[in-house]
């Protein structure tokens, strides 16, 4: 195993109870505080906390989401919370305690970009929540109320410490958030890899490719609703990775969505834990090849919180060059008869789009 000092696990000490009043199947309450506390207690009884050191996530300040949010998004959250519950956007519920665990959100991401920026640690990887992709810089939405990524991108970028930055969202939904606030940014690579109706379209096209000087940088790969693990690892080898060489980051910022799993009540993909190592095992290849400082993860989706643990373990196995663990959700299932040929051919097509500007 890998000695603790590469990698770390940055979570609050005491999870804050933010939860929505809804009961399950609604969305609001897939996004509860049992999906940290479950992966946590996972992590732990396997021992992953003998080779993956945990930090103490700290409580970001207002002026740290200021960086990235506009004033009324900001007192929006405020008043929410006060009053205890409300709509702040599309499935953006609030609670007593969202304020408190949107900023230990916020405080969790910037310390693990910190550890990796400040070399401290190779690799690390926020685990808290709420999410924060689809959070826009005025608009919260998607269960995301602040964007902790773009927030920890922003202030490692503008306290000087790396120039360039790529992130990876994996997350089973476009990270339309994270895409509005870097899409004019030539500096800030965006690519994301989710799932798509192509019968109704939508947001995360693979046209969006980022405005003026930054046409190119941003890298949408829709795949289509039941995307099996092979078409994940094609989606890997023949645009990620050649995407990030190009890119030459002096950081990789990993949105980290574990929706795409079979098991998931939210996101409709078919992969299993396989397909988290594979991640985690590239982006620390991406790392030691490109001479890059490391990569930061920040968790976005993932709502079975019995798949939750063992999809995170898999990455960091992956980050710590470990091999494939066989894990119990890698069961055999039946592919959808052609899709991953259709998958092929859709990525040929973001090739064809973003490639010319490379
Ligand atoms: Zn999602």
């Amino acid at each position: 195993m890998p000695s603790v000092h590469d990698i770390a696990v940055v979570t609050p000490r005491k999870q804050p109870l933010h939860a929505a009043r809804f009961s399950r199947p609604s969305l609001e309450a897939f996004e509860n505080p049992l999906r940290v506390d479950a992966a946590i207690h996972y992590l732990d009884s396997r021992g992953v906390f003998d080779w993956v050191d945990r930090v103490d996530a700290p409580q970001a300040k207002i002026e740290d989401v200021r960086i990235v949010h506009s004033e009324y998004l900001i007192e929006s959250v405020g008043i929410m919370t006060e009053l205890g519950s409300g709509d702040i956007g599309e499935a953006s519920y609030a609670s007593p305690e969202l304020m408190r665990a949107a900023l230990y959100a916020v405080g969790s991401a910037t310390k693990a970009a910190e550890l990796t920026v400040m070399r401290k640690k190779r690799h690390a990887f926020s685990l808290s929540r709420p999410p924060g992709h689809h959070a826009t810089t005025s608009a919260a939405m998607g269960l995301c109320f602040f964007n902790n990524i773009a927030i920890a991108v922003k202030r490692i970028m503008t306290n000087g410490s790396v120039q360039r930055v790529s992130i990876l969202d994996f997350d089973s939904h476009h990270g339309n958030g994270t895409s509005e606030i870097f899409y004019a940014a030539r500096n800030v690579q965006y690519i994301s890899v989710h799932e798509y109706d192509y019968e109704t379209y939508g947001q995360g096209h693979f046209s969006e490719i980022g405005y003026g000087e930054a046409a190119g940088t941003k890298v949408n790969i829709p795949l289509l609703e039941s995307s099996p693990d092979v078409s994940y690892e094609s989606a890997l080898t023949r645009v990620v990775v050649p995407a990030i060489q190009r890119f030459k980051p002096d950081m990789i910022a990993v949105s980290a969505g574990y929706d795409p799993h079979f098991a998931d009540p939210v996101g409709n993909m078919d992969v299993d834990s396989s397909t988290f190592w594979r991640i985690g095992s590239t982006v620390k290849s991406l790392v030691d090849s490109t001479g890059c400082g490391g990569s930061f993860w920040v968790l976005e989706g993932g709502y079975n919180p019995l798949a939750l643990g063992p999809c995170i373990e898999a990455s960091l196995l992956g980050l710590a060059g470990q091999p494939k663990p066989d894990l119990p959700d890698q069961i055999p299932r039946r592919l959808q008869p052609g899709i991953a040929e259709a998958n092929d051919e859709i990525l040929d097509q973001v090739l064809e789009t973003v490639e010319p500007y490379w």
